[in-house]
């Protein structure tokens, strides 16, 4: 990428959406926390296409997120990255990993994982390894605690061995599988700050053991309560969320800024976007949402404006 600056600001955040279909309401509330917490200090807001897994790419998602954020006033610094444009770095962290034995192919069938249960045994780990057969590469997972302190969700302590289990780094399909390309990203774009999701606080420790093995630092976390429908569902793609509108634009960034506890003022609602978030970074304060898992809404997305 980069932007022409001699030296990085101590902060510099990202938003990485998958194109697998247009922003929805969780996605913006995700988008906008990231964005008010760089801005608010002074930080950079990168904006990363997470685009690996191309089976659940959505032709034209890619367009429609950046035209969506654009419309509600976020926006970034620099070029949108994408993820697939980095295959090569990938590679070499695998690389690096393989070289020092860190990884095992695993051929396991998809019915004998399932009756494994969600931690994977580690069948492949001691087996001579037949390579007539697709092979996902798992890397192993060493007795010990990843821990880090959350700026919402506090102290987390994990052990990969015991709560995950040898994961894959790298799928049967060959695609490079979402935790270490994202802390291969992480690392390549100098991330020192990730504000997401606490959907997401189960990727982390893996995230941070992967980072701790190929040498990078970790960046400071921040899970956010997620955003869930009547029923108690994450506002999802899958859940059907529907995709947000620029449409009342400026009365959607006031709601999501209620969610996010910011308390904006009724005056606020009708005023023009950069105003809204000119209020929003100079006050910005997750506090109120420390602890907080997740957040109900109960109306859906469409109604709200
Ligand atoms: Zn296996």
């Amino acid at each position: 990428m980069r932007l022409d600056c001699p030296s990085p600001p101590p902060y510099i955040g990202r938003f990485a959406p998958s194109p697998t279909g247009p922003l929805h309401l969780g996605s913006l509330y995700t988008a906008l926390a990231s964005y008010l917490d760089a801005r608010s200090r002074n930080g950079w807001w990168l904006l990363r296409i997470d685009d690996l897994d191309t089976p659940r790419n959505m032709p034209g998602a890619t367009e429609r997120i950046l035209d969506c954020l654009a419309a509600f006033g976020l926006h970034w610094d620099g070029e949108a990255d994408l993820q697939s444009r980095h295959g090569q770095q990938y590679q070499q962290a695998i690389a690096d990993l393989q070289r020092r034995d860190l990884l095992y192919p695993c051929s396991c069938s998809r019915s004998l994982l399932a009756e494994a249960g969600p931690i994977y045994p580690g069948y492949c780990r001691s087996q001579a390894y037949r390579n007539d057969q697709p092979a996902a590469l798992r890397v192993k997972a060493s007795p010990g605690e990843v821990e880090f302190i959350d700026g919402l969700q506090g102290i987390i302590r994990e052990s990969i061995a015991d709560q995950h289990g040898d994961f894959i780094v790298l799928r049967k399909d060959s695609i490079v599988a979402y935790q270490l390309a994202v802390a291969v990203d992480d690392y390549r774009q100098g991330i020192t700050h990730v504000v997401r999701g606490s959907d997401l606080l189960d990727s982390t420790p893996k995230q941070i053991y992967l980072q701790q093995l190929l040498g990078y630092p970790t960046p400071e976390y921040l899970h956010l309560p997620i955003i869930v429908d009547r029923n108690g569902q994450k506002l999802s793609k899958q859940t059907r969320a529907e995709a947000v509108t620029a449409t009342s634009a400026n009365q959607t960034l006031f709601m999501l800024l209620s969610l996010l506890g910011q308390n904006p003022p009724p005056t606020l609602k009708r005023a023009e976007i950069p105003t809204i978030l000119d209020w929003a970074v100079a006050r910005w304060s997750p506090e109120r949402l420390r602890g907080i898992r997740s957040i109900s809404i109960d109306t859906p997305p469409s109604n709200q404006t």
